[in-house]
């Protein structure tokens, strides 16, 4: 369909809640191809509607290498029912360009959604593979939750946003996280 613009950290779509959606009709199919259409142009492994500006809970992942083929998964009103385990993550995300920090991640989910069809799939992605990092990644942006709100130090998530003229974390949207981290100190 069409490369989107992907909004950057501060602009609102990206704080807001996105909606379920109801039926997977024509509007959501031109949705995901533009999803995935201004990802591999990106050169992304995930991206959420609220990054497009459309606030519907879908987003889509690929966490293929350059030597396999693309694998593209669309996931629509996903529901992360199982999380165990914590691993420490480099993140970056492309509405933040190029600013990369560490964040607190579990290792293993289990998410539910509907494919592209509407019809329901669950995957189980573990040992904190990047596939089980990108969903919980973005299956955030859906309730308005970005990376950096998982950070591990915010001094040095500060540090590498004003290095790209990001705003600061906000403070108010840090996530307590103490299993994690008494997961992760433990280690
Ligand atoms: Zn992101």
């Amino acid at each position: 369909m069409a490369v989107k613009k992907i909004l950057r950290y501060g602009e609102k779509s990206l704080r807001e809640p996105s909606k379920e959606v109801h039926k997977v009709s024509k509007k959501i199919h031109e949705l995901v191809q533009d999803l995935l259409d201004t990802m591999y142009a990106s050169n992304g492994v995930g991206l959420a509607a609220p990054q497009i500006g459309v606030n519907y809970r879908v987003f889509v992942i690929d966490t293929s290498t350059n030597e396999e083929p693309l694998n593209p998964i669309v996931f629509i009103n996903p529901k992360i029912v199982k999380k165990s385990g914590a691993c420490k993550s480099q993140e970056g995300c492309l509405s933040f360009p190029e600013a990369y920090t560490n964040v607190r991640r579990y290792k293993n989910v289990t998410v539910k959604a509907l494919d592209i069809n509407g019809r329901p799939f669950t995957i189980e992605a573990k040992d904190g593979t990047l596939q089980a990092r990108a969903i919980q990644h973005e299956n955030d942006h859906l309730d308005g939750i970005l990376f950096i709100d998982h950070c591990i130090n915010r001094f040095d998530a500060n540090n590498e946003l004003a290095k790209f003229n990001l705003p600061p974390v906000e403070e108010d949207k840090l996530l307590e996280e103490t299993e994690l981290e008494n997961e992760l100190n433990n280690d």
